[in-house]
């Protein structure tokens, strides 16, 4: 123990252990879904409250957060709102087991070689870094982890993965693909690399999203995967290739999370895949928060996941209004007890029930609209950008998280930055910037410092990374 987390290799079973309580809490979530939105309520009712008593006699933070409450069980409206700063501040007095501390794990996730495998033999960590530039640390425990894989199974048991040729996955031998940010220690990456070493019998592969598209797609070719996961931005690049026939491949499903996914863009890449297309809302502080239905709405998992859209004062947003943010309660981890946290999201809840006949809620979510950019190339093409891609090399290089790329002619891009961060990380994020552009053969293609700090939307105040013309 030199510096300052356990080394020791994990316990070889525990992947075993961890399927077991998968299949067993995939086989019970479908069964108390199958008994209809009473039974979904018990279920939660039931996980919130001993959180709720865990949390108080393990987290100090939560403990001094209540102290004031009466004895005895909680209700969910009793309880204070929490931010992402305040957990971040008190990190160690958060978490419920006391030798996670914040110290240790930030020495664990100054290696990049750690993404994916357990802190101190049995936790997964992973960090995001979040457009409202508060940088967030996130540890998953196993009961965690087994229910978001859990949630994962319960969809590919239902009438989303209907139209998923399993023939077709079995001749392409199971290969999924994910295509991602896989520079440092984000949810999807840790998550992937955690289920692929686990589950050695799987092939799977990640692929880094900062390459060029044309590497992405030459390496999607020879490698032929069955399933396809990202980001709905890359997909949609992804089905230009495919149309162009550039790309030729041959995917059974497609999963996609981490943006908006408009209704026309999935109609568009199902179309050109001939395959279904599955959508996931979750977030860095709950993996697995919904899933989208044939109909084209989110179904809040409420089994495991309590979501309360509500207005500026934290009061409830009735239904079919847009919220202007939503408080999450994450009934699966113990560890780093997630309840009533300000996610920062606007949603909005389906008054009456869904057509696809869901008994979970519905709901849709404004999340991150960040624009493909379309670059005009040396020679003459035009080169496409995925936001998730410019956003990594940015942050991966200057370590700021507020600021926005923005287009401003078929062969200029703009950078903003915070005023406090311009001095020291502007030329730094300049530089990364031009790197990228020019290993895209972009390098006709201008890009400058602006002195204006980052526009959020006028409508709903929130912040677009990277806006396209
Ligand atoms: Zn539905």
């Amino acid at each position: 123990m030199t510096n300052g987390f356990d080394p020791a290799p994990q316990d070889p079973l525990l992947p075993v252990f961890e399927q077991w309580r998968t299949a067993a809490l995939a086989a019970q979530s479908l069964w108390v879904r199958s008994l209809g939105v009473a039974a979904i309520a018990a279920a939660a009712k039931a996980r919130f409250d001993a959180l709720v008593r865990f949390a108080r006699s393990h987290s100090p933070f939560y403990r001094d957060a209540w102290a004031r409450l009466h004895d005895g069980p909680l209700e969910l409206a009793e309880l204070p709102v929490v931010t992402k700063r305040a957990l971040m501040t008190s990190f160690d007095d958060w978490c419920t087991d006391r030798s996670v501390t914040r110290a240790a794990i930030a020495a664990f996730l100054a290696q990049r070689s750690h993404i994916g495998e357990r802190f101190l033999g049995r936790y997964i960590v992973w960090t995001s870094s979040g457009s409202t530039g508060e940088p967030g640390i996130f540890v998953q425990d196993g009961n965690a982890l087994a229910a978001y894989d859990a949630l994962v199974s319960a969809q590919l048991a239902g009438p989303g993965f209907a139209g998923c040729d399993w023939q077709v996955v079995a001749k392409q031998g199971g290969r999924a693909a994910l295509i991602t940010a896989d520079t440092d220690h984000f949810a999807s990456i840790a998550s992937w690399r955690r289920v692929a070493s686990g589950k050695p019998w799987l092939d799977m592969r990640s692929f880094a999203v900062t390459q060029p598209v044309p590497d992405i797609v030459r390496a999607l070719n020879a490698y032929q995967p069955a399933f396809v996961s990202s980001y709905p931005t890359v997909l949609c690049v992804l089905a230009e290739e495919q149309g162009a026939g550039r790309l030729a491949i041959r995917p059974a499903a497609l999963w996609s999370g981490g943006e908006g996914l408009s209704a026309r863009a999935r109609a568009e890449i199902e179309r050109v895949f001939g395959c279904p297309l599955l959508n996931e809302y979750g977030a860095s502080e709950c993996l697995a928060i919904a899933h989208g239905c044939r109909e084209g709405w989110l179904h809040v998992d409420a089994d495991w996941v309590i979501l309360e859209p509500v207005d500026r004062q934290f009061r409830p947003t009735p239904p079919d209004e847009l919220s202007h943010t939503v408080l999450l309660t994450n009934l699966a981890n113990a560890l780093q007890p997630v309840i009533r946290y300000d996610l920062g999201d606007s949603v909005r809840v389906k008054a009456d029930r869904c057509a696809c006949g869901s008994p979970l809620p519905a709901i849709q979510v404004e999340g991150r609209s960040d624009d493909v950019i379309a670059l005009r190339a040396c020679d003459g093409g035009l080169q496409y950008l995925v936001p998730l891609a410019l956003t990594t090399v940015v942050e991966d290089a200057a370590d700021v998280h507020r600021f926005q790329i923005v287009q401003t002619a078929s062969d200029r891009l703009s950078l903003r930055l915070m005023d406090a961060d311009r001095a020291h990380a502007g030329a730094t994020a300049l530089a990364a910037l031009r790197a990228y552009l020019d290993r895209h053969g972009l390098s006709n293609v201008e890009s400058a410092l602006e002195p204006d700090e980052p526009q959020p939307e006028r409508r709903g105040g929130k912040l677009r990374q990277v806006v396209g013309m």
